[in-house]
Order: C-alpha cells, then structure tokens, then sequence
C-alpha cells in the first residue's frame, strides 16, 4: 500500500510548465497560467472576508480552487494516460506542489473509478492560505485553506466524474503544526447539504436584490400609509376603465366636493376613499370609516352623532360620535344605502348645515366634516322603492365615481398582484421569486366575483402556501382544486380540471361524431375484447366491469343485432 503512495518522477509534470518572458505568457501546457504574490492574494481574501463575510468569501475562494482542481484533472489523462490509474491520479497532488499551493504527501488512497468510490487522505505542509489567514487574522476557530480545499475537490470530482469534497481534518491556521485533509464523495458527509453549498453559484446577487424587493415594498407600504396626495403604491392599474376613476378622484382630491363612489363589493371602494383623503387638503386631520350596514339600526344613530349623558337608560357619560371625532378631517360612509330613513333626514341636516346634534342634546355643534359615501346598490331604485331619500341622494351625489370591477379591468391584474405579492411578502417575510406563468394565466382570467378583495385574499394565501425561496404556483392560489387532477387552463382561459377536461372534450367529440349511446357501447365492448385478446375476464377488467356483467351486456347486444 505504502509503496503505490509514492510519488512517480514529476518531469512530465515540470515540462508542462514553460515561461515565455518574451511574450509575457507563462504556460502549464496549453493553460495560460500568472505567477501572483501571495500577499497581494492574501489581501484579496482578507478583503473578500471584510467585504462579504466569512461564508461567501470562503465560497468564492473555494469556487476559485475548485476552477483550478478541475483544469489540472485534463493533465491526468495527457500526461499518465498509459501508466497506473494511482499514478495518473497523483498527478494533482504534485501539480498542487509545483503550483506552490502547499507539500501534499499522500497518507492514504482508495477508489474505483468504475464504480465512483473514493477515500483519500493527505498531509499538506506549508499551505499558503494557512499562513496568509494566521497574519492576517491570528489563530483561525475553524480551519481556512478554502482554495486549497477547493482545488483538491476540484481535481478529484474531474478525476471521478462525481463531487468529491475534502474537508480538513486539522489545520495549521488554527495552530496546528500542518493540515490534513480527507475526501469523501459528497453525500457520504453528514453536511453533505452545507458542502454542497460551498460549490454552488454564488448567490449573494440574487439574496441583495431579494432584499432589495422587500425593501422597497416597506418603502412604498409605508409611504402609501403616511405621505399625503395619491401616491402611485396607493391604487394600482392602468387599464383605460382604473385610470379614468383615478382621474376623476385626483381632481376630486383637492377640492371640498362631496364624492359618491359607487361599484360592486370588494372593488376597493374604502381604498379610494382613503386616497382621496390623503390626496386632500385635509390629509394631516383624521380620516374615519363608518360601515353603516355592520353597525345595528338601533345604535347607528349614537355611533354617528354622539350621545348626551342621560339620553337613554344607561348612557352614563356623554361621548363624541363619528361626525366629531371626523372634524376637520374625512368621513367615509360605506354602503350609505342601508341607513335607516329617520337617519337619512338627520344627515342631510349636517349637509346643509354643517352641524350635529347629539342624541338628547340640547344644542347644535358645528363639525368642519368632508363627506364621502360609498354604496354597491343602485340608489336611484332604492328611491323610487321609497327606501332612500330623494334629496338626500341629490346632496350625495354630487360628484359620483364609478369604481370599475376587476373583471372589467383585466390588464391590472397582473400589476396588483404582483404588487400584492410585494406587499404580503414583506409582511409574512417570505423571500419569493414570483407568480408563475400559468397561476398568473388563470389569475387574469378568473371571474373576480369578490373584485380586489378576493384577489388580496388569493395572493396572502398563496404566498403564505409557497415554499420559502420559490414561486406561487396555481395550486398555492387555488388549493381547493380535487387532489390527483391536475388544473389547466380550458380553451376559454378558465381554470379548469385537467383530466374533466380532455372527458368533457371526448365526449364533445362522441356527440358531434353523432354516434348513438348503443353503437358507442357495443363498438366499446368489442374493442376491449378485441385487445384483451378474446379474454372476457380481461376485457371486463378494461371496462370496469366484472365478468358475468360484461358477459350479459355482450349477449344483450347480440340479441339486439339478432332481432334487427
Ligand atoms: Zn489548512
């Protein structure tokens, strides 16, 4: 054993290496090399471990080695093609010698190129990269002979055609007298996932500009919530339908107009509300939300005007309602439609007043209130139904937005959810790279019956169901979908079934194909006898059948063809 471990005369190896000061090229064999100052790598690796840390610098370097290991491997096979595969395998260890890297004697070598095994142990004496981490940072924790490791790794996993990692078993960073270094195929480390990482693309790229996306979803999640106009993070889209209801709030904005936004359920019609609001001279007063179908009948009056103390049994104190607690800044009426009628007359009082009365109050007080309402039903039938005042609705309905729903606006979907998915993602600090292609396709063809709303819902999920790192797939977004049926997307862009689908269309086919249930039943059995070879056992196990049933079907449709 001792005697394979000994090194072959390295002349091949030597005559690889010629200078050329003439053209300036120094050369190991075909391969350009450089002849550098270690001090001048050392600093680039003591830069590299300031600049990115520990883990990413040692992944660089180790990459940088494991290049060199990898290019040296070629020489194996044109120097010592002919002689012993130990011999030829050797030759990294003397090329890492005659690069300089450090002395490499072999302690012990065990592999089988055929089947992938390998066991290596090796001394390094003099590592270069030792001694350039113990001057420029003291005795090391771990050891640090990352290019070397990487070079070693490198040469083996050519050698073998499968990754072969080394690991230093003691290092002379960390004061020992020399290192020594062993190598395992990967998977036979108990870190194999941690080793693998350090011969991987560096990605610290892709985790800047990942933190650089959440980043700015914060920023512009914070901005939408302090800065006062309608900042463009705010409402998002840019279909024709969005950008006119935008339009006509902006102008709004600035102005003492009491706006109506009308649109179905989810639209965002409190979002519209708010951006106006802030889009307002009256950005920096208060901006309250009153949902006037959740609050009862009964305690809607006291909610909005306030209460005087002894007004009813048990108002106790006297408190504010809605109205002053809005003053001198917005009210939004949400879903103004469900106020009750004697309500109704006592907000078109504050309208053409400006002044509340609190309930069992004496006097009136004066409120300096902006008044926005909101409804989804359609409030000129409410009218004429008698539910609804006719003046009232006159005074609301000054300046009317209609808030298109999302189905009307397809072209913004893709925005808004990706704005969403910025916006969840930083909140439930998940890292994603996207919606994939085929959950945003069905996406945009949803039907939206719950508008932006539903949309929010879908995206937190979804980003909630990703896995950390990856991409929301449809089935993040719609998890309902029937396990083992893959979705698709039908002809019409709906999501859809797979396997319902390519049924529904087969059996589109048999009733265009004009084919009557009996003939496709009849010409069905005899194919599946057909293939089962004249075994009805096996031809009723292709139906679903048992025998004796197929046995009966045949002899029915024999007796049909008979009689006809
Ligand atoms: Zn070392």
């Amino acid at each position: 054993m001792e005697a394979k471990l000994s090194y072959p005369p390295n002349a091949d190896l030597r005559h690889l290496l010629r200078f050329d000061p003439e053209s300036g090229t120094i050369w190991l064999g075909e391969r350009r090399m450089v002849l550098l100052h270690t001090a001048a790598l050392s600093g680039l690796r003591q830069d590299l471990i300031h600049s990115v840390g520990p883990v990413h610098a040692r992944r660089l370097l180790t990459r940088m080695g494991y290049a060199s290991g990898r290019r040296d491997a070629e020489f194996a096979r044109t120097t010592r093609g002919a002689l012993s595969l130990d011999a030829a395998f050797l030759v990294g260890p003397q090329l890492h010698m005659l690069e300089g890297a450090a002395c490499v004697t072999p302690v012990q070598l065990d592999f089988d190129a055929a089947t992938g095994r390998f066991s290596g142990e090796f001394r390094w004496d003099n590592s270069w990269e030792a001694h350039a981490h113990r001057q420029a940072f003291g005795l090391a924790e771990t050891p640090a002979c990352w290019v070397l490791l990487g070079y070693a790794s490198g040469y083996t996993s050519a050698f073998m055609g499968r990754l072969i990692v080394f690991k230093e078993t003691c290092c002379a960073a960390c004061g020992a007298d020399h290192c020594q270094i062993v190598g395992r195929p990967v998977d036979e480390w108990p870190d194999a996932a941690e080793q693998r990482q350090y011969f991987e693309d560096d990605s610290l790229l892709d985790t800047i500009a990942a933190l650089n996306d959440q980043v700015q979803a914060l920023v512009t999640t914070i901005e939408s919530a302090r800065e006062p106009g309608i900042s463009a993070g705010m409402l998002v889209g840019a279909s024709p339908a969005f950008q006119e209801a935008h339009a006509l709030l902006n102008r709004a904005a600035a102005t003492q107009v009491t706006v109506l936004l009308t649109g179905e359920t989810g639209v965002g019609k409190e979002r519209f509300a708010r951006a106006l609001h802030q889009g307002s001279p009256r950005a920096a007063g208060p901006f309250i939300a009153v949902n006037c179908a959740a609050l009862p009948a009964d305690l809607i009056e006291a909610e909005l005007f306030g209460v005087e103390r002894g007004a009813y049994t048990g108002a106790h104190v006297s408190r504010s309602g809605r109205f002053e607690r809005a003053d001198g800044g917005t009210l939004f009426l949400d879903e103004v439609g469900d106020l009750p009628l004697p309500l109704q007359a006592k907000l078109l009082r504050v309208l053409q007043d400006g002044e509340i009365e609190r309930l069992g109050a004496e006097t009136a007080r004066k409120v300096n209130v902006r008044l926005v309402t909101a409804t989804n039903v359609d409030l000129e039938a409410a009218v004429s139904q008698g539910r609804f005042r006719r003046d009232l609705l006159y005074r609301l309905n000054v300046y009317p937005i209609c808030i298109p729903p999302l189905r009307e606006r397809t072209a913004d979907i893709e925005p808004l959810a990706n704005h969403l998915l910025a916006r969840f993602s930083a909140l439930h600090q998940k890292r994603l790279s996207g919606i994939s292609e085929r959950a945003m396709q069905a996406l945009v063809h949803h039907d939206w019956p719950g508008n932006v709303r539903e949309l929010e819902n879908l995206i937190e999920r979804g980003v909630i169901l990703a896995p950390q790192g990856g991409t929301i797939e449809l089935e993040h977004l719609f998890p309902h979908q029937p396990p083992g049926i893959q979705a698709t997307v039908s002809a019409r862009g709906r999501l859809a079934p797979m396997r319902a689908d390519s049924e529904q269309a087969l059996c589109a086919r048999i009733l265009d194909s004009g084919l009557s249930l009996e003939s496709l039943e009849s010409q069905l059995l005899d194919l599946a006898v057909e293939r089962a070879g004249g075994n009805l056992s096996g031809a009723a196990r292709q139906l679903g059948l048992t025998r004796p049933q197929l046995a009966y079907r045949l002899k029915r449709q024999e007796d049909k063809g008979s009689e006809a």
